[in-house]
């Protein structure tokens, strides 16, 4: 069991809230940077070691600069987030450009910032040589199938997953690119998602070594590095253990002495493309009690909607919940916290225990801090919160605006009407 804490007071918070308004989600500067710090550290073994921060994660280039100074590059998958890392000066092969079914002139902007590209298809490699031309170093994403040869009984499902190339197609993607002139050489896999079982990632490991083992007798190929993807997951719920990087990194390490070391293949580079767990749960949705309401059941109505945090109304994630204040005072009511959406699913809780909420409440949704702003979209005109920065120092720093109603009709013209 995991004590839910907030990294404010409530003197604090309700001050953040006199100042800014709710809705807004909140990002402790100084867990980030620890939690940054402990990741680096249990790799420490490992030469080169690197985490490339998944920007479709959170998306702001404040997080992202933070993330810099820990040491850090950055996971693309689109133009905009190639522009956002660039933005913050990461650039090259601090890069990772991990996408699918993707469009040419993002893989001319990769090209040009020299970043690490990673294919995601067999049929890719003329795309990319007729578009932006083949660059010294190349990666594939692998999808070990139905887990037949090399794929391991712990890996959930991959052959239904649209990534990656087949095993037999990842053969013959590095011998056309090894034909090709290629000299350096990398190689990817993403297997799993928010999971919190570190075995997991050991088997990854373990899996994806046995295939550069595979790949060097075969062609000869001597490779640069090795990227496991992220997925590592967060304990969402109290009862929830978050996961020990230092077993995941001795896990890894124990294999990679058996296989890479062994096999004469090292020095190898271990790379990781983790979002969620970064800054996961370091962000939080402040919102307001605004309606109460009681019909066949009792609901407490926010200003926060679906559209600032879709993860509880998408799949029915579960994200906890103080009321603030009342941490210690007995749960001993039963409410669906919704938003205003016209869409029954936009209820951050359904039949919670909580403490008895009184209009004017300020309630903390916890575990914001990565796909929560950065999923929200504007169905029902819905406006996107602000995202603040809760800076080491304590002082605070707005670090997105919320939306403004001029900004939902930015791309209309009201003047041809
Ligand atoms: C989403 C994604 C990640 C990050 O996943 P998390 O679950 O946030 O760690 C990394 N790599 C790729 C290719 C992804 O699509």
């Amino acid at each position: 069991m995991v004590e839910k804490k907030l990294p404010f007071s409530k003197e604090q918070i309700e001050k953040i809230v006199a100042q800014y308004g709710t809705p807004f989600h909140i990002y402790d500067e100084k867990a980030i940077r620890e939690n940054a710090r402990k990741l680096i550290a249990a790799f420490s073994w490992a030469p080169g070691f690197k985490e490339y921060f998944a920007v479709k994660a959170t998306p702001n280039p404040y997080i992202l600069k933070i993330l810099r100074e820990e040491g850090f590059g950055a996971d693309c998958s689109s133009l905009p987030e190639l522009i956002l890392a660039e933005k913050v000066g990461i650039v090259g092969e601090e890069i990772m450009f991990t996408s699918n079914d993707t469009p040419a002139d993002e893989f001319i902007k990769a090209r040009e910032l020299g970043a690490i590209i990673n294919l995601d298809d067999i049929t890719h490699i003329d795309f990319l040589e007729k578009h932006a031309g083949i660059p010294d170093i190349i990666s594939f994403r692998y999808n070990p199938g139905p887990l037949r040869g090399g794929g391991n009984a712990i890996i959930g499902n991959p052959e239904e997953a649209k990534y990656g190339l087949t095993r037999e197609q990842i053969f013959e993607a590095y011998k056309i690119m090894k034909d090709k002139g290629v000299k350096r050489f990398g190689i990817h896999t993403m297997v799993i998602s928010n999971e919190l079982d570190p075995n997991y990632f050991i088997e990854t490991a373990n899996m994806m070594f046995d295939l550069i083992v595979d790949l060097n007798k075969e062609l000869g190929i001597n490779f640069e590095f090795v990227n496991f993807g992220g997925g590592i997951g967060i304990p969402y719920r109290p009862e929830e253990e978050p996961v020990d990087y230092e077993v995941i990194g001795q896990g890894v390490k124990n294999s990679y002495e058996e296989k890479i070391v062994a096999n004469g293949l090292a020095p190898l580079k271990i790379a990781l493309e983790c979002g969620r767990v970064i800054t996961g749960p370091y962000g939080y949705l402040v919102t307001t009690a605004m309606h109460k309401k009681e019909i066949y059941k009792n609901y407490i109505g926010v200003d926060a909607s679906m559209a600032d945090l879709m993860r509880p109304g998408m799949y029915g994630a579960y994200h906890h919940l103080t009321v603030v204040g009342k941490e210690n005072q007995p749960h001993d009511h039963v409410y669906d916290v919704t938003g205003g959406l016209c869409e029954n699913c936009d209820k951050f809780a359904v039949d919670r225990k909580l403490p008895k909420i009184d209009l004017g409440d300020i309630l903390v949704i916890h575990d914001t801090g990565a796909h929560g702003h950065a999923m929200g979209f504007n169905y029902n005109a819905k406006l996107r919160s602000a995202e603040l920065l809760l800076k080491e120092d304590g002082s605070v720093e707005m670090i997105r605006r919320a939306e403004t109603i001029d900004d939902y009709f930015r791309t209309l013209d009201f003047s041809k009407l």
